[in-house]
């Protein structure tokens, strides 16, 4: 029987990045366990792709929220990926710089390590 050090489940953004740090060290045996298929599909890969894979249940969990009582009682669509790659294989692609000061800003509140030089090290 095969033996892991750490399983991490979904390989979303999250897990993904995850994996790959814990796998630089090469002491860990890991096991990433996704449920959805793997990227193949070509609209994964193509910024306009995002509008073919809005709807597709083989890559996408499709949920809906609760009635939304400031929303006229609406349900929203929500979705997400089911895919290696998770809801950054079906997204936008659109991504921003952030900004320094922000960073900064936070690391002053009391977050050690969460400052621009630290971040952008990392
Ligand atoms: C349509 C859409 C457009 C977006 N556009 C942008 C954009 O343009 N720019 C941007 O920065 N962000 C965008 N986002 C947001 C961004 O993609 C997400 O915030 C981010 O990918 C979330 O990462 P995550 O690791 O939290 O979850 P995910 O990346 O969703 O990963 C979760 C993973 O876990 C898997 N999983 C769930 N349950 C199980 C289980 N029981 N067993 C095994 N696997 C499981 C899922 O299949 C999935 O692969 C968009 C999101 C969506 C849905």
């Amino acid at each position: 029987m095969e033996q892991w050090d750490v399983i991490v489940v979904g390989a979303g953004s999250a897990g993904c990045a995850l994996a790959g740090r814990l796998a630089l060290s090469g002491r860990n045996r890991i096991l990433v366990l996704e449920a959805g298929p793997r990227d193949l599909n070509p609209w994964l890969h193509v910024p306009i792709g995002y509008g073919k894979t809005f709807y597709n249940p083989q890559l996408n969990w499709m949920y809906r929220t609760e009635k939304q009582t400031h929303l006229a009682s609406r349900e929203i669509y929500q979705p997400r990926g089911k895919v290696v790659g998770g809801s950054s294989a079906i997204n936008a692609m659109v991504y921003m710089r952030g900004q320094p000061g922000d960073f900064d800003g936070w690391e002053r509140m009391g977050n050690p390590g969460w400052g621009w030089r630290e971040v952008l090290a990392t």
